[in-house]
C-alpha cells in the first residue's frame, strides 16, 4: 500500500518537506525525573506502611516477605558504562541464582512439573519476540509467529482424544488454568443458562472461573479417594432439571490425584433426564490429561463420547520449561464464542490476546522426541515409583494413599516447615504428597524417606508421641494413627 505511506508523509510535511525539530530542542526538559525513592526512613517500604496505616485488617500474611531476599532494581551509575562493573555484578547475580535454581531443582518432590528436559537446541530461538496472538488457525499480521508448531502440537492433541482435524478447534494456553477458564467459558456460551457442577475437590480455577462469569455453581462432594460422588452429583442435578448442566471432570486432582468416572457422569446426567443437548462437559486433565492415555484400566477421555472439551498443562507431566497448556474443544462450539477483531485481522476466541509463541515449539520437540510410546515409558515409570515410594512409607509406619491410576502419593504432613520447604511439598490440613515424575527417581524417594524417619524419629521423641490422625482425609484404612493402626 504505497498510497497509505504517501499520505501519511504529506500530513507531517509543510510544502513537500518534512518539518525539522525546532533548534533549541531541549531533550532534558521533556524526560522525568529518575524514580523517586520508596524506601521510608524506617526501611519500610511506603506504600505497605500506608496501606497497613490505613487498614488494620489488610495485615494478612501470605506466605513469607519476599522482600527480604528480592534483589533489588538499582540505577546505573553515570560512569557504569564506562567500567562495566554493572554488567559483573549482574553477570554474579545471575550465577548466584543459577546455582539456587540448580539445587532447588535437585529437592522438588511436591508439585507435578517434570523437570528432566533438554532443550539446548531450542536455546537459538531466546533471541526472537515469538507471539501467536489471536487464532492459531488464523493467520494475523504479525510474522514472527510459530504457528505452524502450534497447528502440528493440537493436531497431536486432537488425535489423541479422538477428534477428527475438520471438526476441533484449540490452542496453546498459558497454563492449565487458562484451559479451564476456556473451556467452563466455551459452556457458558453454548449453554447460557447452565449451571455449573464440579467436586468439591477441584481446582481452584474452576471456581475462579464461576466467579468471573458469574455463574450458578454447584459443589459436588467427594469420596475418600478425592473422586466425584455421582450419587451426590444425580441429587444434584435432580434439584435443578430445569437448567442445563455444565461439569468439571477431573482428569487427576490437584491434591489427591483422584480421576473422575467420566463414564459414570453421563450415566448419572442421562438417569437424571438430561439429553446430550442440555449439558456440556469439560475435562480438567491439567495433571494427568497426558498420562491418562496410556493407563489400561483408566476411563478414557475421549471426544467420542459426549465431552466439549479437554485441557492439559504443557508445564507438568510434559516437561515444558515454562508455563503452557493445550486446550482442545469442538469447532462447532467456538462459533458460538468467537468474535471478529478487525486490528487483528483474526477471531477472537482465545482468553488472552498475546500469547507465548515459544512454548508450542518446546512441546513439538517434545511430543517429536518421546511420542506415544516414550510418554508411555515414562507414564508405567512413574506408577511403578510411586507405588514403591507408598509401600515404604507404611513400611516406616506413615499413613499413605495412593489412588490407582495416580502417581500422587498422599501422607501425613510432616510436622517441621522447614523440612517442608526443603522438599518444596504441598500441604493442605494434615496432609502432604509427593508427586512422581519422571525426574523423581528411586535414588531421590530413598534419600527424602531416610530423612523423614529420621526427622519423625526425633519429633515424636522415639514414640513419646502420636502422630495424628489422617482418616478424615484419606479414609480409616489408609491411616496409621494408634487408633487405626
Ligand atoms: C495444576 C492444575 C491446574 C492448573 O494448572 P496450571 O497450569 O497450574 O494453571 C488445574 N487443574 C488441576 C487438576 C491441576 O492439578
Amino acid at each position: 500500500m504505497v498510497g497509505s505511506v504517501d499520505v501519511l508523509a504529506n500530513d507531517l510535511s509543510i510544502n513537500g518537506a518534512v518539518e525539522p525539530l525546532p533548534q533549541d530542542f531541549d531533550v532534558a526538559a521533556i524526560i522525568k525525573d529518575p524514580l523517586p525513592s520508596l524506601v521510608a526512613e524506617n526501611g519500610i517500604v511506603k506504600e505497605e506502611a500506608q496501606i497497613n496505616e490505613g487498614n488494620e485488617k489488610r495485615k494478612i500474611v501470605l506466605g513469607r516477605n519476599i522482600h527480604t531476599s528480592c534483589l533489588e532494581v538499582t540505577e546505573p551509575e553515570a560512569d557504569d558504562e564506562v567500567t562495566g562493573d554493572r554488567e559483573a555484578h549482574m553477570a554474579s547475580v545471575l550465577a548466584r541464582y543459577r546455582r539456587s535454581l540448580t539445587e532447588r531443582t535437585k529437592y522438588h518432590l511436591g508439585y507435578p512439573y517434570n523437570l528432566d528436559f533438554d532443550y539446548g537446541a531450542l536455546s537459538q530461538l531466546q533471541h526472537f519476540s515469538i507471539n501467536n496472538l489471536g487464532d492459531p488457525f488464523i493467520e494475523s499480521n504479525y510474522g514472527v509467529h510459530s504457528r505452524q508448531f502450534e497447528v502440528g502440537v493440537l493436531d497431536w492433541f486432537a488425535r489423541l482424544w479422538e477428534l477428527e482435524k475438520n471438526e476441533y478447534w484449540g490452542y496453546i494456553t498459558n497454563c492449565g488454568t487458562e484451559g479451564n477458564l476456556h473451556g467452563i467459558l466455551v459452556g457458558r456460551e453454548v449453554l447460557p443458562d447452565g449451571i455449573l457442577y464440579a467436586s468439591r475437590e477441584s481446582h481452584y480455577s474452576i471456581f475462579k472461573a464461576a466467579r468471573m462469569y458469574r455463574m450458578e455453581c454447584e459443589k459436588v462432594e467427594t469420596l475418600c479417594s478425592g473422586e466425584i460422588d455421582c450419587d451426590d452429583f444425580k441429587a444434584k442435578l435432580l434439584c435443578h432439571q430445569d437448567k442445563p448442566a455444565i461439569i468439571n471432570v477431573n482428569i487427576g486432582t490437584t491434591v489427591k490425584g483422584a480421576v473422575d468416572d467420566l463414564d459414570l457422569v453421563i450415566q448419572k446426567l442421562e438417569e437424571a433426564g438430561f439429553s446430550q443437548d442440555r449439558f456440556y462437559i469439560h475435562c480438567d486433565g491439567a495433571l494427568f490429561g497426558l498420562m491418562m492415555p496410556f493407563v489400561k484400566r483408566a476411563p478414557k477421555v475421549t471426544f467420542k463420547k459426549p465431552i466439549g472439551s479437554v485441557s492439559v498443562s504443557g508445564h507438568k507431566f510434559v516437561g515444558c520449561p515454562m508455563p503452557c497448556g493445550v486446550q482442545i474443544t469442538r469447532l462447532e462450539h467456538i462459533n458460538a464464542l468467537s468474535q471478529n477483531v478487525e486490528y487483528l485481522a483474526s477471531r477472537d476466541a482465545t482468553i488472552m490476546g498475546s500469547r507465548n509463541g515459544h512454548a508450542p515449539i518446546f512441546l513439538w520437540y517434545t511430543l517429536n522426541r518421546k511420542g506415544y510410546r516414550g510418554f508411555q515409558k515414562e507414564v508405567q515409570k512413574c506408577l511403578r515409583n510411586a507405588h514403591y515410594f507408598k509401600d515404604r512409607l507404611v513400611e516406616a509406619g506413615i499413613g499413605a494413599m495412593l489412588n490407582e491410576l495416580s502417581s500422587t502419593v498422599v501422607f501425613e504432613r510432616p510436622h517441621d516447615e522447614e523440612f517442608i520447604r526443603r522438599w518444596q511439598l504441598a500441604c493442605k490440613g494434615n496432609i502432604a504428597h509427593v508427586v512422581v515424575m519422571p525426574n523423581v527417581t528411586i535414588q531421590k524417594l530413598d534419600d527424602f524417606l531416610n530423612e523423614l524417619k529420621e526427622k519423625r524419629a526425633a519429633w515424636f521423641e522415639d514414640g513419646k508421641y502420636q502422630p495424628y490422625c489422617i482418616a478424615s482425609d484419606v479414609g480409616e484404612n489408609h491411616c496409621l494413627c494408634a487408633l487405626h493402626k
